[in-house]
């Protein structure tokens, strides 16, 4: 791992400057290129300008880790709303959640009991709930608690990470055969005991994980989304596909990032969506998209300097 990515990755969970660097200018400015605005009417908007060009949208209402089992009780609420929303305007849109944003942290029933309302709306309103995968602490619960839900709701998802050494077992074993996933490549710090380190090596796991679940996807009834922006990768996926026979190719991409290949991808007719994410709480998201790239740094710095 470059000692680049440690150190925003390092940030990210950094209290201190968790509280004081949201307050700057520039670092305000600069995450708007990542997230249309704080607000869900911020993120409707962005969505139906997107429906124009054929992109389908997931919605995340940023926050984790929470401490008090209130503030998860809102989140519910507002997963909620925001389901209502999606239905009311007619959008082609999803939503995407954080477990310790469910109070995963103080209470595994009640996240359970939380969760299962906003699926079961979801379920009456014909939607569907990705569950994100957060560090790896949390890998083993994420997966027990979508074991857990997945019975009842067959309309949720699960987001797996590809650099974990534990994610193609995980699947093979520690998931029902119809479980819907979403494969990333993992956005945390892990250790190199737990994780690949080497971009190649994540890539190389990546491909080989898409081509299992693409072959599985022959024979079971699951849902799979390749959450990525690696067009290499993105192309090696198109043409397993092809081998395969798989008509149906679907791809999420994050708000901001390759927008033109999105819309390019969208009018070859594969089934992409756009995941938006907004809210006050975006500090650590930020901080892991900063991590992901060291050219948005430089973006950073340029807002500095442009006032
Ligand atoms: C829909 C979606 C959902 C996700 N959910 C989760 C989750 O639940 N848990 C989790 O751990 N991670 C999640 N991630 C993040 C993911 O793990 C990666 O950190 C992130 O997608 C970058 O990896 P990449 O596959 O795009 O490949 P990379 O090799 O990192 O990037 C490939 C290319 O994409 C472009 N790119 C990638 N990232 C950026 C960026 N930040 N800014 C500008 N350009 C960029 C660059 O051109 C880069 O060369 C999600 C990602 C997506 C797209």
């Amino acid at each position: 791992m470059s000692i680049f990515r440690s150190l925003f990755l390092w940030i990210s969970n950094n209290k201190s400057l968790r509280k004081n660097l949201p307050n700057f200018f520039f670092v305000k400015k600069a995450v708007k290129r990542f997230m249309p605005g704080e607000n869900l009417n911020d993120a409707i908007e962005a969505a139906k300008k997107l429906q124009k060009p054929k992109l389908g949208t997931v919605f995340t209402y940023l926050g984790e880790n929470l401490t008090n089992i209130s503030e998860a009780e809102f989140v519910k609420d507002h997963y909620k709303e925001v389901l209502k929303r999606i239905s009311n305007e007619n959008l082609n849109s999803e939503i995407s959640l954080k477990l310790t944003q469910l109070g995963l942290d103080l209470s595994f029933e009640k996240a359970i009991l939380f969760f299962e309302q906003i699926a079961a709306l979801a379920k009456e309103l014909n939607n569907f709930v990705w569950i994100d995968m957060e560090g790896s602490n949390y890998t083993q619960a994420t997966i027990d608690f979508y074991n857990e839900v997945h019975k009842k709701f067959t309309n949720t998802g699960l987001c797996l990470q590809a650099y974990l050494m534990r994610t193609k077992y995980d699947i093979e074993n520690n998931l029902d055969y119809n479980s819907s996933i979403r494969l990333v490549k993992g956005a945390y710090k892990e250790s190199p005991e737990i994780a690949f380190q080497k971009k190649s090596d994540v890539d190389k796991n990546y491909i080989s994980i898409a081509k299992m679940l693409l072959q599985q996807s022959q024979t079971s009834r699951r849902r799979i989304v390749f959450g990525t922006h690696d067009l290499k990768i993105i192309n090696h996926i198109k043409q397993t596909a092809f081998k395969l026979n798989t008509n149906e190719l679907e791809l999420h991409l994050l708000y901001g990032i390759q927008t033109s290949e999105q819309i390019k991808m969208a009018n070859e007719g594969l089934n992409v969506k756009t995941l938006i994410s907004y809210g006050k709480a975006w500090f650590p998201w930020y901080m892991r998209r900063l991590a992901e790239r060291p050219a948005n740094v430089w973006f950073v710095l340029k807002n500095i300097f442009s006032g």
